[in-house]
Formats: C-alpha cells, structure tokens, sequence
C-alpha cells in the first residue's frame, strides 16, 4: 500500500463560511479523516496531512509559499511515495509551474488540488478532488512529476490554467493532452514521461519586482510602455501579443524600449494572448521584428508557467545567454520544442 502525505495550505475546499466571507479553516484534518472514514482502508493510500502555516486564501500566495513547500517536501521526501498538495484555485496553476521548475526531475508524484465548493457544502467537489488527487500520487503507474487533478483529470501541471471561474471543471491544459482521466478506473495516457531524477529541493531567492507583465491592448500609449520597460529592477518580462506574437507598433516606441531593455539584459518572453496555439515570431513582420531585437518566443507556453519560469529561473542566479538558452527550450515540459522560425 502506498503512503503519501497531503499538505494543505487552505484554499476554498477546507474553507467555511464567517461572517465576512469565506476563510481556511483550522479543523480541515480532522473533517478530512472523518469524510475519508467511511472508506474501506485498502481502498485509499495509507495518508497522513500536514497543514501548513498560516492557511492562506491562495489569492495572497508569494514566492515565499514555494520556498515553504520546497522546504517541506525536503524534510519528508524520502518517507513518501508521493505527496499531494491541496492548495487555492485561484493561484494552483502557478504554485504547480513554479514547483516544476524548482524542483526539476522527480521519482515521485506531486499532485495539486483543490475545490470549487468547500468541503461539507451541497454538491462540493473537495472530496473527489482529494481521492483523485490521492489515488493519483499513491498509484505506481503515475507520472513522477508536478500534476493538477481536478474535476477527474490529471494534467500536467506547467500546462494547466484555471480556465473557469465557476465550473466544476475550472482547470484544463488548452495545450496539451491530459495526463490522465478518471472514469471508473483512473486511466493514465501514453505522453512520453519527463526524465525521473532525484528533485532540487533547495530554496530559491525571489525578489518581488523582477518580473513584469506586458499586456499589448489598442490604446496603450508610448509613455505607459517606456515607464514599464525602464523600471532599473525589471530583470524578466512577459511581454503578452496579439495572435502569434504580434506587438503593437506604437510609432517604434515599443520596439525601442524592448530593444533597450534586451540590450541590459532584461529577458522579455513573448506569450500570445489567445489562450490556445503557439507563437510564431516569423510569420508578420511585426512579429519577426522582435526576433531580430530578441526577444524570446514563448509558444505554447501558458501565461502562469511564463511568470514562474522567468521567476524560478531569476531566483535560481540565472541571467544573459544561460537564462535566455533556458526561456527558449523546454525545461519541465512546459513549452512545445522550438520551432524553427524563432532560431
Ligand atoms: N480564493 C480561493 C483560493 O484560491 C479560491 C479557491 O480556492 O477556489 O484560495
């Protein structure tokens, strides 16, 4: 039988009602074990559950939370076969991106989830969530390596978004294939495995401010963007285009700051808007341009996986052409090869 360990670090499926709104609550534990109790023992993986500290509503999440896992996991991992996170909807997709970079190859599942509907409230889907969650991380065929199992899917978790803000299946992976699917029985599919390997569990240094975010939208104006670009702490930039990796061309402001910003070493990530599909640089001129100042083509990658790729990199000491070598392949999966147009 397989033993595996919950750390529960709040979220809406231990949540309960206060008078000024949904908060984590305290006694998760021990309403978990009651509502696990009614199953037959060899049904499940032997668990035990740590709660982290303090329960947070996972809309307050920092880099500092990764460090807390990170530093958790480093002191059990040898006493598990896997290990399942039950973690806030809203920022899942970037605990689990963020977790796949830090740690790198894995010989264990790591398993991410969470609820739509608190545990213990009319139709709540916090107990499938954690039995799927949990027969995933205890199963021998599971992939070694950072997952989401929500709504009866497992998919990679450098790959997921919440693509829902009310429906029960809130998570998907518009870019790739699940990882597996539960109907009666839990099936895993034939994506080749990432490389199994002993994980890097030491810390990482994050410092707020190194990233930023661009979000081209008609009616940016040259000024916005040259007060972005020239913030003296950017070290990373997801610059977020139209289409395949069209910016704006804001009379060549854009260009020139992201061009000046290249050129002291800021790294600066092109990730389309459209949340499905790759970036391809090369096809309009505008697009290619950005090659030419090089800037990175993101493809395939998700919004949330960029933000942590850049930060875990970052905080990894990563900078000039070895952080720029690692934003242009796939570390974790997370990203389709590189197409040849973004060489
Ligand atoms: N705000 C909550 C959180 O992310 C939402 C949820 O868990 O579904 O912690």
């Amino acid at each position: 039988m397989a033993r595996i360990l919950l750390l529960y670090t709040g979220g809406t499926l231990g949540m309960q009602l206060s008078a000024t709104g949904y908060v984590p609550s305290a006694d998760f534990a021990e309403r978990l074990d009651a509502a696990l109790s009614v199953y037959p023992a060899d049904l499940l993986p032997d668990y035990e559950l740590q709660t982290l500290q303090p329960l947070i509503d996972s809309a307050d999440l920092t880099p500092a939370s990764w460090n807390q896992l990170i530093a958790t996991l480093a002191d059990v991992w040898t006493t598990y076969d896997g290990y399942v996170i039950l973690h806030g909807t809203d920022t899942m997709a970037y605990t689990a991106s963020a977790l796949s970079f830090l740690l790198g190859a894995l010989d264990k599942p790591v398993v991410l989830t969470g609820a739509q509907i608190p545990m213990g409230e009319p139709r709540s889907d916090a107990l499938n969530n954690v039995i799927l969650a949990m027969q995933a991380a205890g199963h021998p065929r599971a992939p070694c390596e950072v997952c989401i199992a929500f709504h009866d899917r497992l998919l990679r978790g450098n790959r997921a978004r919440k693509c829902r803000t009310q429906g029960m299946d809130a998570f998907d992976s518009p870019n790739f294939p699940w990882l597996g699917e539960a109907g009666i029985h839990l099936q895993f599919s034939d994506i080749p495995t990432l490389s199994v390997g002993s994980p890097d569990l030491s810390p990482a240094t994050f410092e707020a401010g190194h990233i930023g975010v661009m979000h081209c939208h008609p009616g940016m104006s040259p000024r916005q963007v040259v007060h972005q670009l020239d913030e003296p702490e950017l070290r990373g930039l997801v610059l977020l285009t139209y289409g395949v990796g069209n910016p704006p061309g804001l009379a060549g402001q854009l260009l020139t700051s992201l061009r000046q910003a290249t050129e002291r070493g800021v790294a600066v990530l092109n990730v389309s808007q459209c949340g499905q599909g790759t970036v391809q640089q090369s096809t309009y001129v505008t697009g290619a341009r950005l090659t030419d100042i090089g800037v990175i083509a993101g493809q395939d990658i998700t919004l949330e996986a960029a933000i942590a790729k850049l930060a875990v990199l970052l905080a990894r000491g990563q900078h000039g052409q070895a952080l720029r070598d690692a934003l242009s392949h796939p570390l974790r999966g997370e990203m389709r090869a590189l197409a040849v147009d973004s060489e």
